[in-house]
């Protein structure tokens, strides 16, 4: 009796112990030949924000279309299986509104939301303004000395010059803060000029967003050698 009671504990913690290595080496050995290819995270950065409107249109703010930019290119990126994580998620501003510098204070929150999420790529989403009505055209810049945000911004501007009317040709390098504290391959995309009347109405379009944000998206694509 005890004997065979003995063998049935026994029996059990056999049975056990196959179904957990059945498990083990389902998630280890088998589970990844069905994995999709790694997740890629980008932090999209739709600048300015609350009291800082940034650059004005005639009836539209900078900081509302980076916005609608910024969703629009989140929409895409999770379309293919991107993470992404947004620093402003509405137009409210970013910065602690008891903070006496609200400029330094919204900065150091985008620095936060970049280095707690450790992307793969920043990508900061800026309208553009000028003395003359005449300048146009997106622009991509990236920091100085940054070879991954360099090969990134040469991407990007390279397929939204091949694909957007008036789109520069050439990437440049800026000295803007989200770039210089973003310790991965990183740019800001000055999507067009809110002081060009044309320019101004044609970035308000739906299907002009769409477009660039999807051509934008290529451009990163193409970083991450998908194309
Ligand atoms: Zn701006």
């Amino acid at each position: 009796m005890f004997l065979a009671l003995k063998r049935k504990w026994i029996l059990i913690v056999l049975c056990t112990l196959l179904v957990v290595a059945s498990v083990v080496v389902y998630f280890t050995a088998i589970r990844p030949t069905f994995m999709p290819k790694a997740v890629h995270t980008i932090v999209i950065d739709a600048g300015h924000g609350g009291k800082d409107g940034g650059a004005l249109g005639h009836d539209i703010t900078e900081s509302e279309l980076n916005l609608s930019y910024a969703k629009t290119l989140e929409k895409i990126c999770q379309q293919y299986g991107f993470k992404v994580v947004q620093t402003r998620e509405d137009m409210n501003g970013l910065y602690d509104p008891f903070a006496p510098n609200k400029k330094k204070s919204e900065m150091e929150k985008r620095r936060k939301i970049i280095n707690k999420n450790n992307p793969d790529v920043v990508v900061s989403i800026h309208m553009n303004s000028f003395p003359s009505s005449e300048a146009r055209g997106a622009q991509v810049y990236y920091a100085a000395g940054s070879e991954s945000g360099e090969s990134l911004a040469d991407c990007v501007q390279k397929t939204l010059h091949n694909n957007i009317e008036h789109a520069k040709n050439t990437a440049k390098v800026g000295d803007f803060y989200v770039l210089n504290v973003s310790p991965c391959a990183s740019i800001l995309v000055e999507c067009g000029f809110l002081s060009n009347p044309q320019e101004e109405v044609l970035l308000q379009e739906a299907e002009y967003r769409e477009n660039f944000c999807y051509h934008l998206f290529c451009g990163i694509l193409m970083f991450f050698n998908y194309s």
